[in-house]
Formats: C-alpha cells, structure tokens, sequence
C-alpha cells in the first residue's frame, strides 16, 4: 500500500497545469496527476479505495501543503488518462460512455491498473471477472462474445497490462488472441490505436509470441491435421470407396494449406470431428474415430508453447 509520504512527496510541478472537467463544486480535494487536477470528493473516494480511505484518516496535514479553491492538492505519480477514466466511471457510470461494451478499454486499464495501485477492491476484481468472461480459458471455447475488431485493437494494451501487473493467468489466452489476429509485423513494429497512438509490446512479449508462434503452428497442425495423413494407412481393400474417400481427404488437406496460408492460428474451424468425417466412406470414418482430433490438447499445452505455468483454471470446463 502506498504511504501517504508517497502520494506528498511529489514537487509541485513548474509546467501549466491543466484543470480536468471533472471539477465538481462540492469536492473536497484536489488530485493532481501528471499536470492535470481533478476536484473530487474525499468520501467517494475512501468509499472505494482503503489507500484513500486510510491516508484520508491521517490525523493532521503537513503545513506546506498546497491549496486549490480550499482543498488540499494531492499529487500522484500515475498517468492522468487513467484517472480521467476511472473518476469518469466512478461519477457517471458505465451509461456514460455509450459503449456498447460494459467496459471501454481504458476504464478497464485504469480499473486494472489504479484498482491494484491505490486498492479499488471492487473495480479491480470486476475488470478481471469480465476479463475472464470476455477471454474464457476453457478449451470448450467458441467465438469469442465480443467484437473481433475490439479485440484485434486492445489486445496488445491488455498483454501488457497483464504483464505490467504481473497476473500471468491472463497471458495464454491473450496471447493466444495476438497471434489469431495480429501477423508478425504488428507483434514487432506495434498497433496503430483509434486515438493515432501506436501500442507496441514488451521485447519480453515479443520474443515469446515469435517462438509461440512456431510451437502453436506445428501442435495445430499435428495434433488437429495429421489425423487426415493417417489415412494413408487405411489398405486400399478395407477402404469403401477409394476414389470417393481420396477426394475428400484432398479437399481437407487443400482447406487445411488454405488456413495455414493465412497463418491464422484458428483452432475454431478445426472443432468439429464429425464434420469433418463427412463424405468418407462407413471404414474410413470408424478408422478416423479411432484417432483424435487433440484439439483439447493444443488448448491444455497453451501455456507451455509461451513459456508459462501450466493453466491454474480447469481448462476442460472453466
Ligand atoms: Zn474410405
């Protein structure tokens, strides 16, 4: 927990300071970040966060404190678009940002970010509930409820936000979405954010999608693909249909270098074995029973292809 020194110690800074438009009448104190104040209220904010609470019950207050309009200006070491977020949130509720989301991107940062900081208990746990609801770990995963384009956007910023707070639980499934959406010339060179601000990844992170990339590609395609080479040892005398069976084994195989050629990691359109049983003759199809598809085994191996524990969540249900 921060001291109170900590949030004091900061010099007041010489630069303009700009005045946020979250500068309620009422408030009873100033926060001051990164050159930009916000009048809030004492009370709102120690009903949130036990590090307010606790510095807010701090018997006296130095005597060189600053004053703004009467309140104590309080100076914190963070980014002052986290807090615009945050207070925007915890004043005018999600309604106000007219999302079609529950969470627009920085809220969620910020939540993330101040509500470990500063212990916003409550808007810290439900950006992670809804980031679990949003990416589920479990292997049973269909499409995902959101929009694609909100997660080819934001996932980089929620890579780095989870490896900022070190809550490496996230990370397999972030990754995993990075590598589905992103070729290797974002994960390198960055993505280009609505606001025109580009969002580049940590040396670390890029280092482990480039190997997981590798990894991801060759489990996918022998744990999910090879099943269909397997066929070659299908005796021509037990096949029913030769001619039928080989063609659909060769129209699998044409989709399958397809989706390679996209290099999109899907392991989405590989679920469904009995589909992809279609077409083969009655023995073909008892033979292809007899192998897995092991999709359920690249999803459990996830971790491993980036470098990190084993899933601490049961995969196989969530
Ligand atoms: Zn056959």
């Amino acid at each position: 927990m921060p001291e109170r020194s900590a949030f004091l110690s900061l010099p007041p800074t010489t630069q303009t300071i700009t005045r946020s438009e979250i500068w309620l009448d009422d408030g009873s104190i100033v926060l001051e970040v990164d050159k930009v104040q916000f009048r809030v209220h004492r009370s709102v904010l120690s009903n949130h966060s036990s590090v307010f609470k606790g510095m807010f019950t701090l018997p006296s207050q130095p005597p060189d404190e600053t004053m703004v309009e009467g309140c104590c200006v309080v100076r914190l070491d963070d980014q002052s678009r986290d807090w615009e977020a945050l207070l925007r949130y915890i004043y005018y509720g999600p309604q106000y940002f007219r999302s079609r989301y529950d969470y627009p991107i920085e809220v969620l940062i910020a939540s993330l970010r101040l509500g470990r900081k500063y212990e916003f208990e409550e808007f810290f746990s439900r950006a992670m509930g809804y980031l679990k609801y949003l990416f589920p770990y479990t292997y049973a995963f269909g499409e995902p409820g959101i929009d694609v384009g909100w997660v080819k956007n934001n996932i980089f910023d929620l890579v780095n936000i989870a490896e900022e707070l070190g809550e490496m639980e996230l990370l397999p499934v972030f990754y995993y979405w990075c590598l589905h959406h992103h070729h290797t010339l974002s994960i390198f060179g960055g993505w280009n954010r609505s606001d025109n601000t580009i969002c580049h990844l940590s040396a670390e992170s890029q280092y482990t999608l480039a190997i997981g990339k590798e990894k991801l590609v060759t489990a996918i395609f022998d744990k999910t693909w090879a099943w269909l080479a397997s066929l070659r040892d299908v005796s021509p005398d037990e096949c029913l249909s030769r001619n039928q069976c080989s063609e659909v084994r060769a129209r699998h195989l044409e989709e399958a270098l397809l989706i390679f050629r996209q290099s999109s990691l899907l392991l989405i359109p590989l679920l469904h074995k009995d589909k992809l049983s279609q077409g083969f003759c009655t023995y073909c199809r008892q033979y292809l029973g007899g192998t897995t598809l092991k999709r359920e085994e690249v999803w459990k191996e996830l971790p491993s292809y980036f470098g990190l524990p084993e899933w601490v969540y049961d995969y196989r249900r969530g």
